[in-house]
């Protein structure tokens, strides 16, 4: 059996406790603190990047309903258009590379030779730009914030 003198008394031992808890207390409210600001900055961050998509959004509308008017790219959909993964080519909406995690569209004309090859993404506005009214002109994003 153990000394009674290197048992710790019952105040020591109440003391000890009520210490450690207020550690853990501004332990505990200094992760709060550091999560709530976390939390802010995720939010600032997703505004920022929502309204980027939606500036690259407009963009590809304004820059598919261009094209449509200066005649790069037909308005009636070809009859072939064909699909596969890119291999490194350009969009001829965005500019940006194909590349084969990305889908490639090509939409072909009626002599067989591919008028332009394009990401899903600005396929999918010319789908939609190309069936407005050809007065329709989509506007070009504002550098306004
Ligand atoms: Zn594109």
């Amino acid at each position: 059996m153990r000394p009674e003198a290197s048992q710790p008394s019952a105040t020591a031992f109440r003391t000890e406790a009520t210490n450690a808890l207020a550690v853990v207390a501004t332990v505990c409210a200094s992760a709060r603190s550091r999560v709530q600001r976390a939390e802010e900055q995720l939010a600032r961050t997703h505004t920022i990047l929502n309204r980027q998509a939606a500036r690259i959004a407009q963009f590809r509308q304004w820059r598919v309903g261009k094209m449509l008017r200066d005649g790069r790219l037909p308005r009636d959909r070809p009859a072939a258009v064909y699909h596969r993964p890119g291999k490194g080519e350009r969009c001829v909406v965005c500019t940006r590379g194909i590349g084969p995690t990305k889908r490639l569209v090509a939409i072909w004309a009626r002599d067989g030779e591919p008028v332009a090859y394009l990401d899903f993404d600005c396929f999918k506005v010319w789908e939609t730009v190309r069936s407005l009214p050809a007065d329709h002109q989509p506007r070009l994003p504002s550098t306004a914030r």
